[in-house]
């Protein structure tokens, strides 16, 4: 019995954590400390000189976000991990390890429209240049490569549109160019699929989004699946970075429940999308759940459980239909988040996609017509009566 290996939703409780040593408390104690006393001058010696492993100051470490970081590494079958203030922070801090200014590295498209500017705009001024791929062509990864590449870098379940990567045949382009994958776990997490299973290199989250899953901390983690070798050709350093003690309390809470939750979320999505796929305003319905889907396939390959809670769906009546049903919702909250336990509705064109071109936008999967749901796990046919009343209003 003892060698047995604890299923996910066991880890998804317990990984990391044991009663508090000095208390006996159960819960994960918030060490909302800066520092830690040394037990006499050798200790802090062997501590600063690496030979000891212990607690030394909290951006360095702290033992509520190391339960944190054990939790996440476990659940995504990596070796470590790295939590950090949010999960843009996470792109900043991985890149940071692998980029210099002049180097480029390879990205999806499809990607939460927050990130596309990060990558484009932000990146760009520490000399980070990003070449574009097309994820239903995976040729175009292999033809964005240079002699200067330093990581590819796509997301599983992509925001908006819900659509579902190809993991492997990216990885296999990595592979050959020696240059790790990086896969944005976010909008999947590990309960839908595990990326480093099939090929990743590092994972990156917004805790922020379903692992925490209540919508009341930011948060992001990295995670080494510990199959690229960094020491090979010394290219790449070491990472590090500030983070919460108080919201790795709050992720950690929330991800004991997530494989109840991630269920629920699927399953209420499928329901949503299926009675939106058949309603006269919507022209057409992006769920990789749905049979039929272009992404279906995929779906029942990478992420058999279910396709996620995030998708997006086209209004006959265009830009305007868009503001109106946000306008007219009452159960969804309109707001710039996926990923809560509530159900949550935004319009990309008119808010977070607002910044790019339109040409940029439809690439992204995010048109005037397009708008985005987050299931959450009320009700679902509390959920599709709200978008019943709001679509005939
Ligand atoms: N990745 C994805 C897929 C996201 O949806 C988001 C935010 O919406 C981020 C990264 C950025 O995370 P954060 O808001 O925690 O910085």
């Amino acid at each position: 019995m003892n060698d047995r290996v604890p299923g996910f939703s066991t880890l998804a409780v317990h990984a990391g954590a044991q009663p508090d040593p000095t208390t006996g408390a159960r819960a994960t104690p918030i060490y909302q400390t800066t520092s830690f006393v040394f037990n006499d001058a050798d200790h802090a010696a062997s501590l600063f000189g690496l030979q000891a492993f212990g607690n030394i100051y909290t951006r360095i470490g702290n033992p509520t976000n190391a339960v944190l970081e054990e939790r996440v590494a476990a659940l995504e079958g990596g070796t470590a991990a790295l939590a950090v203030a949010s999960g843009h922070a996470a792109q900043v801090v991985v890149l940071q390890q692998l980029l210099k200014p002049g180097d480029e590295f390879v990205a999806a498209r499809k990607l939460y429209g927050g990130s596309i500017n990060q990558f484009t705009h932000a990146f760009k001024s520490f000399g980070w240049n990003v070449a574009w791929a097309d994820t239903d062509d995976i040729g175009s990864f292999e033809a964005a490569l240079s002699p200067r590449t330093k990581a590819i870098f796509i997301e599983s379940i992509a925001n908006p549109g819900g659509t579902i990567t190809d993991i492997e045949a990216v990885a296999a382009v990595a592979r050959r160019a020696g240059v790790p994958l990086i896969v944005d776990n976010t909008l999947a997490t590990p309960y839908l699929i595990k990326p480093i299973d099939h090929g990743a290199d590092i994972i990156v989250h917004s805790l922020t989004k379903f692992l925490g899953g209540h919508g009341n901390s930011l948060g992001g983690i990295i995670v080494d699946a510990g199959t690229f070798d960094w020491g090979k050709d010394n290219k790449y350093p070491m990472l590090s970075e500030p983070r919460s003690p108080f919201n790795a309390f709050l992720i950690l809470t929330g991800i004991e429940t997530l494989p109840l939750r991630m269920q629920k979320h699927c399953d209420n999505a499928k329901a949503v999308a299926e009675f939106l796929q058949g309603h006269p305003s919507v022209a057409s319905v992006s769920y990789a759940g749905l049979p039929g889907d272009k992404y279906n396939n995929l779906a029942r390959k990478y992420a058999p459980r279910g396709a996620g809670a995030v998708f997006t769906f086209n209004l006959k009546g265009g830009y305007q239909a868009g503001v109106n049903l946000v306008s007219n919702l009452k159960l969804f909250s309109h707001l710039a988040n996926v990923g809560d336990t509530r159900s949550l509705v935004i319009h990309p064109a008119s808010t977070t996609h607002s910044q790019l071109d339109d040409a940029t936008k439809i690439k992204a999967g995010a048109g005037p017509d397009v708008v985005r749901l987050s299931i959450g796990i009320e009700d679902r046919e509390d959920l599709i009566a709200d978008l019943e009343q709001a679509l005939t209003t």
